[in-house]
């Protein structure tokens, strides 16, 4: 899932953990039924932990899950046309449609 070590970096931990608590819920669900946020994301994608936006406070969203797999599923980080249409093959959450195949084997 992560495409970059910042993601588990000790450095971005602290930055998601500050931004979660400055704002609680979610930014992108509608005003009169927010989810509280698990997310944080990058509104312009950054290319990596050496990238300014990727630690510009301004940068940053707090998400709910379901609106963080809603983006990455099909921005423009994957290389994505932006359609709200589900990915060929899987579900909006990103996994495989397909019941055979070894992902579906997994919990979730
Ligand atoms: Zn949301």
């Amino acid at each position: 899932m992560a495409r970059f070590s910042l993601y588990s970096s000790e450095r971005w931990f602290r930055l998601r953990r500050a931004k979660l608590a400055a704002s609680p819920v979610c930014e992108l669900c509608p005003p009169d039924d927010r989810r509280q946020a698990t997310c944080v994301d990058h509104k312009t994608p950054v290319q990596g932990d050496n990238d300014p936006l990727c630690w510009a406070w301004s940068n940053l969203q707090s998400l709910c899950w379901s609106c963080h797999s809603a983006k990455t599923a099909r921005g423009r980080e994957h290389g994505a046309v932006k359609t709200n249409k589900p990915r060929k093959g899987c579900d909006k959450f990103g996994r495989p449609i397909d019941p055979s195949h070894p992902w579906a084997q997994k919990p979730a």
